[in-house]
């Protein structure tokens, strides 16, 4: 199993003492059986990098399972507005999103070093990229764990929280 603290270093250990991470190909694997759909990790990314309203650089995607009955939490990247959280990196730690997900979620590393942990989650969890042939600015360097057959088609459009909030903060619509 991959390490669930990586990247959150102990509240007293000082950040001067934790090298840069130096990241040739970053990559994030996003285990859905561990998702709760807490939307902790988008709010965590547009918070650290002041994202304004209505842009989201990841967003978490409430998907009604063809049983229309239960849901399946979907956090969608974004190829051009995921900068992979360089802030966070040059001090050392792990992006913004990833520290925040109280479930562990989300798994980050370098694809370009076949020693980074994410290979051998990537390979003992059987991750798989999320093919959606509609969506144009879907970030490539993905992973995702038991990803469901009907999850490549729906991504644009989840359920709307409240159906009766007329200015949703989060609309599942839109970027
Ligand atoms: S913070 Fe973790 S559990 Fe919450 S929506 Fe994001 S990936 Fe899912």
């Amino acid at each position: 199993m991959y390490d669930t603290s990586a990247g959150r270093p102990h509240p007293s250990v000082s950040l001067d003492t934790v090298p840069p991470r130096d990241v040739e190909r970053p990559g994030f694997l996003v285990d859905l059986r561990r998702c709760i759909g807490c939307h902790a990790c988008s709010v965590a990314c547009k918070t650290a990098h002041a994202i304004p309203l209505g842009e989201f650089p990841l967003r978490v995607r409430w998907l009604p399972r063809p049983d229309e009955k239960t849901f399946a939490f979907v956090p969608v990247f974004s190829e051009s507005r995921c900068t992979n959280d360089a802030e966070s990196l040059s001090a050392g730690l792990e992006p913004a999103c990833v520290r925040a997900c109280p479930t562990a979620a989300l798994v980050f590393g370098d694809l370009a070093d076949p020693e980074d942990a994410i290979h051998g989650a990537i390979a003992e969890l059987e991750a798989t990229r999320l093919e959606a042939p509609d969506a144009d600015d879907l970030k490539r360097d993905v992973h995702y764990v038991e990803l469901e057959d009907f999850v490549s088609g729906k991504i644009h459009r989840g359920a709307q929280l409240d159906p009766r909030d007329e200015d949703p903060i989060y609309e599942q619509e839109g970027r």
